[in-house]
Formats: structure tokens, C-alpha cells, sequence
């Protein structure tokens, strides 16, 4: 902890060199430790400018410190939403298979992408019946067409259900 000792900072100072160091006043007022093992702390080396009273270099701003924590948590909180939503789909995903077929919801997961990529497949066949009715009467085709496109509908409602 840097001291203050009669209104100025003194830097490192310890049982060892309880004098420590004065502040150096064109100098950021910020504590650093020593890298390494050197244990003892020093006045930050950085010219001075920034911050309240511009008592700090930029790094050491505390308002840029700030951002920068901010910034971190910022994305943390977005990845853990993320997995967080990821997990809970997954889990709500396998809890439904197993409502359906306890002892085995991978059958029925495999049986709903199966279903899926079955979809447009299943769509084309529908439209492709309408081509041949030319020949029928025009309330049948009127009629078919009906069924077909309830079918379509049933099938895409079930689709964005299960999306
Ligand atoms: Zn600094």
C-alpha cells in the first residue's frame, strides 16, 4: 500500500527501508509491483496526465480501468448467456425425447431429424399430386388442393413448433 506520510505518497517503503521511495510528482501516482520475485512495490513509471487531477498515466486511469473491467464482464456475461441458453435447449431437447421414449431418446431424436429432412421432400411429393389433375373435375382439384395445403401448413406448424 502506498503511504502518505505528511500529505505526500511514499512508494515501497517496508520493515526493511521504511523511508521508502517519495513520490515522484511528474509520474503516475499508481502502485506496481515489482515483476518477478522481486516482492517490493514501486511509483508506476509512466508520466502522469490522465484521470482526476491527471494524477495518472492512461492505463491507470481509474475510469479507463473501469471500461476495460466493464468491457471483460461485458463478454463474459454474453458467453455465459449463450452457453446458458445452449445448455438449457439441449437439456429441454433431450428431456422431451426421453418424455417420449424413455428407454431409448436418441431413437426419437434420429426419428425427428429424419422428419425434418423429410419436410421438403414430403412439400415437393404434395405439390407434384396437383400436376395431374388437370384431367379432374374442377371442384376435386379445388378439394385436393385444400388438403394438400392444410397438409403444408400442419406440417410447417409442427416444424416451427419444434424449432
Ligand atoms: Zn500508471
Amino acid at each position: 500500500m502506498t503511504k502518505i506520510s505528511n500529505g505526500k505518497r511514499i512508494y515501497g517503503a517496508w520493515a526493511g527501508d521504511p523511508a521508502g521511495t517519495p513520490e515522484d510528482t511528474a509520474r503516475c501516482i499508481e502502485e506496481v509491483m515489482g515483476s518477478g520475485r522481486d516482492m517490493h512495490s514501486y511509483q508506476c513509471g509512466k508520466k502522469r496526465g490522465h484521470g482526476e487531477g491527471g494524477l495518472y498515466c492512461r492505463i491507470h486511469d481509474p475510469e479507463y480501468v473501469k471500461a476495460k473491467l466493464q468491457a471483460r464482464q461485458d463478454v463474459w456475461d454474453k458467453e455465459t448467456a449463450e452457453s446458458t441458453a445452449k445448455y438449457k435447449l439441449e437439456f429441454t431437447a433431450v428431456k422431451a425425447c426421453k418424455e417420449i421414449n424413455p428407454d431409448n431418446p436418441q431413437a426419437v431424436a434420429e426419428r425427428i431429424v429424419k422428419a425434418v429432412n423429410s419436410y421438403d421432400a414430403m412439400k415437393e411429393a404434395l405439390q407434384a399430386i396437383k400436376e395431374p389433375a388437370g384431367a379432374w373435375s374442377n371442384d376435386k382439384v379445388t378439394y385436393l388442393e385444400n388438403v394438400i395445403n392444410h397438409t403444408i401448413e400442419l406440417a410447417e406448424q409442427a416444424l416451427a413448433e419444434g424449432k
